[in-house]
């Protein structure tokens, strides 16, 4: 039976901001000459080597027929934000789908079986199937995966940032200019977008205290040199999702241990949290509840009344923002004051696209998105297919619960299961 929701699922069209619109015409557009590959080798081009990226490079392997090249483009290569930022984070998905994400792919297979043992797959392995791990493990993952990827003789990895991308109408195809000019750019009839999503912070009245960046707070090792021990020290964490739940699990940490002085000011809008809920063959607010060990922290120390009379309730103070936005200013002005630091936990905002140009190239297009399918069209025209997609935490696709709530499907084991069933249809599209 279909979900109640599932008819405004087809085309929502979301509109995305370029990098910058007046960079096009210094960009110098030299086309990309691998060692062996001409730029119309090329099938594909894929932007970003976090999970969603290294899913689409596999995905894409087994998809395009014949020798067909895939170049891939990264500043870092490092396994994207899961491996840069977060390997101190908890995880929140069982360890088996961490395990069902490396083995899901045949180019990963090949991959696995071929590399040194013990490594990241059999540490993974050696874990707990249905419990949770430290995403350091699913770092280590990624990096196998990774380098594994790069020594494919149809990968050729582009070590920059891309600019732009600018479709030809009647060659289809696109050529993607990048920071790097040794080499600067690439045809392919087929671009897929994985640029994933960085720490959302929202202006904060002028008295407000500086702001500790998330990833810091999301880094144990790094937030206790941070903040000062010894002496008084307040700080303020806004937000009431996961995140937020698991900077509070460390700053609760840090002051029943080494920072006793530590205090928190812990502002949300919603006093009583959601969690994740194992129902009858699915899990409900599977991807808004809290999970692993931040629901745990959540139950036993922080939700409702609980703060009232826990261990973290000697430290955290939690400051009731519901009410809408002048009273939350008004608040924010008041408390923040006579802090030493505010943690914003907020969300997370895809980060900028490479611009899009279509033809002539004069304007950067504005873009709509079919989360159903993961395809990018220009804004208005939306049955009109233009070779160019999206996947990962930055373009999820939107899924209908049971009861037809609507959510964005984020997670690594949750990218990989929707690229299976949409990257065929992306192959076919662009005629590879
Ligand atoms: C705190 C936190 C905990 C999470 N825990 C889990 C978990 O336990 N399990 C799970 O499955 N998921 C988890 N997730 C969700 C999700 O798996 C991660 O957010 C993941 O990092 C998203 O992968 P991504 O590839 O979409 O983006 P990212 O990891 O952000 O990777 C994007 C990549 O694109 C590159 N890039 C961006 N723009 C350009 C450009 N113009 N040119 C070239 N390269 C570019 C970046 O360098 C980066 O390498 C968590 C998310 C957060 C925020």
């Amino acid at each position: 039976m279909l979900p109640a929701c599932s008819g405004s699922l087809i085309a929502r069209s979301v509109l995305f901001k370029s990098t910058s619109p007046h960079i096009f015409p210094i960009i110098q557009f030299v086309r990309l000459f691998s060692q062996n590959a001409t730029p119309k080798d090329a099938a594909a081009v894929v932007v970003g080597a976090g999970p969603a990226g290294i899913a689409v490079v596999g995905n894409l392997l087994g998809q395009i027929k014949g020798d067909g090249k895939i170049i891939w483009v990264d500043e870092q290569f490092q396994g994207g934000r899961i491996n840069r930022f977060y390997r101190e984070v908890p995880g929140n998905t069982a360890v088996k789908l961490l395990v069902d994400y490396a083995e899901a792919l045949k180019p990963f297979q090949h991959i696995l079986n071929t590399s040194n043992r013990p490594n990241a797959i059999t540490a993974l392995e050696n874990l707990p199937q249905d419990g949770t791990c430290s995403l350091s493990y699913a770092g280590d993952m990624l990096n196998l995966l990774t380098a594994g990827l790069k020594q494919h003789p149809r990968i050729h990895t582009v070590q920059a940032k891309a600019q732009s991308a600018h479709l030809d109408p009647k060659t289809k195809s696109w050529t993607l200019a990048t920071t790097t000019t040794h080499p600067p750019s690439v045809t392919a009839p087929l671009v897929v977008y994985c640029t994933g999503a960085f720490p959302t912070t929202t202006p904060l009245p002028p008295s407000s205290p500086p702001t500790i960046p998330l990833d810091t707070a999301l880094t144990p090792s790094i937030l206790s040199t941070t903040i000062p021990r010894g002496e008084p020290f307040t700080i303020s964490v806004i937000g009431g999702s996961h995140s937020a739940i698991l900077v509070l699990m460390n700053l609760y940490t840090l002051a029943s241990t080494t920072h006793p002085l530590l205090r928190i000011k812990w502002f949300t809008r919603h006093p009583t949290l959601r969690y994740a809920v194992q129902k009858d063959g699915y899990i409900q607010y599977d991807n808004t509840g809290l999970k692993g060990r931040a629901a745990e922290f959540a139950r036993t120390q922080l939700d409702g009344d609980v703060l009232l009379t826990s261990e973290a309730g000697k430290f955290i103070t939690r400051i009731d923002c519901s009410g809408g936005k002048e009273k939350e200013w008004a608040l924010f002005d008041k408390e923040l004051k006579d802090c030493g630091g505010v943690i914003q936990a907020v969300g997370y905002t895809p980060a900028p696209i490479p611009e899009v140009r279509i033809g002539d190239g004069t304007e950067v297009v504005k873009l709509g998105k079919d989360a159903r399918t993961g395809a990018f069209f220009a804004e208005g025209q939306e049955r009109k297919r233009i070779g160019l997609f999206g996947a990962g935490i930055a373009f999820p696709e939107e899924v209908c619960t049971p009861e037809g709530e609507r959510e964005y499907a984020v997670g690594m084991w949750k990218f990989m299961n929707f690229l299976k069933r949409v990257v065929p249809g992306w192959v076919e599209e662009s005629r590879i």
